[in-house]
């Protein structure tokens, strides 16, 4: 027999015992065994307390609990989401030897739903990058194409959902961190809106724009998670006072406004990225809805702004991580300050330090103004013209990624890496919600790779963003694609 792949229906087979939990973390464990030393998607594999989860979930529905939704569902967490007695090292150095106190909200839930966490996926250091590069213990392979990245910041997590290792990983999304890497594996990848995951338990990079989500093979599953992930936490001050609740995914999009950002569909896109929009919209179109063009001029400011708020925060949280308060210390220093510079000098990679020393700078007392200040104003220019947006439409839709996977040590200059995200990093800088799906495959050299298109919703916009991602996914078979495992 063989076993269900998806969240929902791994968990409909472990709730009517047609399959044990025991028995899919077995043949999780066993395809990881396999595959995973050409992807090198985790960290680590917690294989004998992955088994005990999965025997103590099967212990509770023997008992008659029936309130297990995610009950047998195997889980990969990014390494900068806190699970209670594991390491958590956030792909970098100075957290060698960490072992996380307690565990975050998401995690907590999604084990009193009855999921069995599997294992830590690797990420660029601090969830800063784009193509999981920047990660201490080493690279993620592409499962598409092992010499290419699986994007970045979460391209372990994303890498494990396309392998076919787990039917759900928890990524984090500050500026694209989920959907980029959602859409170069071929994967569904969804960013809640901000406050709707709570914080407590997520190593901080950018807390005004960071986000939990999960990455998943289709939008049914996406939907699944969030309604045990979401919701108020008295931990997380900033987290949203209701939980998304049920989402009635059935229907169509009749009724549906969806725009299309000129400014996104450019002669710079790959041709079969602008093609897989082109795709969906007809696809919308043929479902019901109404599309209309639309234009988001401070488009073009996403980057700039981006790139000093996200630095300026990050100066500010990574603070802690000094050899004292956190993190590794530096031996052999004569004084208190050589000890904290060495420390962080050893500890940090190359890409943290450059945001800590951006960050610096823009909060310093000469450049405040000049910069963070003015990064500040444009962040209300570009969600007040997303407020003016959702008043016409109730989803856009878009390119994820201006193109598809590219090659390892492709981009090595640090503003080309940055572009990668010039269409994810406006959904965080406004606090919308936003869902990359695979619609579409791209030739490029001797390799067919996934194409991703994102559609994004309003502030607490999350259930009409799946339900429309569900719909599309239900009229088309893209997401179905697999990449063949070497
Ligand atoms: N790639 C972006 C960056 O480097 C986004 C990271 C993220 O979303 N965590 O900052």
């Amino acid at each position: 027999m063989s076993l269900p792949t998806t969240a929902l229906d791994i968990a409909e087979a472990v709730q009517t015992g047609s399959a044990s939990a025991r028995t899919i973390i077995d043949a999780a464990i066993s395809r990881i065994e396999a595959h995973d030393a050409a992807i090198t998607a985790f960290e680590d594999v917690r294989a004998d307390q992955a088994r005990a989860m999965a025997d103590a979930v099967d212990a509770r529905i023997a008992s008659g609990d029936t309130n297990l939704p995610l009950a047998g569902v195997p889980v990969a967490v990014k390494d900068c989401i806190a699970v209670a007695g594991e390491p958590m090292t956030c792909g970098s150095r100075i957290l060698e030897g960490y072992v996380c106190p307690f565990s975050a909200t998401a995690i907590e839930r999604l084990v009193n739903a009855g999921a069995v966490l599997l294992g830590r996926t690797r990420c660029d250091e601090f969830a800063m990058g784009s193509s999981t590069e920047h990660c201490v213990s080493g690279p993620v392979s592409n499962p598409w194409a092992t010499d290419r990245v699986p994007g970045g910041s979460s391209g372990g997590s994303a890498a494990a959902v396309a392998a076919g290792f787990v039917p759900v990983a928890l990524g984090t999304d500050t500026g694209g961190s989920i959907r980029q890497p959602a859409a170069l594996c071929g994967i569904t990848g969804f960013k809640p809106s901000q406050g709707r995951v709570p914080r407590w338990g997520q190593v901080s990079f950018a807390p005004s724009m960071d986000q939990i989500g999960p990455f998943t093979r289709t939008a049914a599953d996406a939907a699944a998670v969030m309604q045990v992930i979401s919701g108020h936490d008295e931990r997380d001050a900033t987290s949203a006072a209701d939980a998304l609740g049920m989402i009635d995914l059935d229907g169509d999009l009749s009724g549906l406004r969806i725009g299309i950002t000129k400014e996104h569909r450019s002669d710079d896109n790959h041709p079969a990225v602008n093609a897989a929009v082109d795709a969906a919209a007809d696809t919308c179109r043929d479902l019901g809805a109404t599309i209309v063009d639309v234009s988001l001029k401070a488009t073009d400011l996403g980057i700039a702004c981006y790139y000093v708020i996200g630095p300026a925060e990050a100066s500010s949280n990574l603070a802690r991580f000094d050899g004292v308060r956190y993190g590794r210390r530096a031996a052999g220093s004569s004084d208190l300050a050589e000890m904290y510079e060495r420390s962080r000098t050893e500890g940090f990679g190359p890409e943290a330090r450059r945001r800590i020393v951006l960050g610096t700078w823009v909060l310093s007392a000469g450049y405040y103004d000049a910069y963070y200040n003015r990064a500040l104003k444009v962040r209300r220019l570009i969600s007040n013209e997303y407020t003016a947006q959702f008043a016409n439409v109730d989803l856009l839709l878009g390119p994820t990624t201006p193109a598809p996977a590219f090659r390892k040590g492709a981009i090595s200059d640090p503003v080309s890496m940055y572009l990668c995200d010039r269409y994810t990093v406006t959904a965080n800088i406004a606090g919308l919600c936003g869902c990359s799906i695979p619609f579409g495959m791209a030739q490029d050299d001797d390799d067919t790779l996934p194409v991703g298109v994102q559609l994004l919703g309003p502030v607490l916009g999350d259930a009409t963003v799946l339900r429309a991602a569900h719909v599309l996914q239900s009229a088309s078979t893209h997401h179905l694609a697999q990449p063949v495992m070497a």
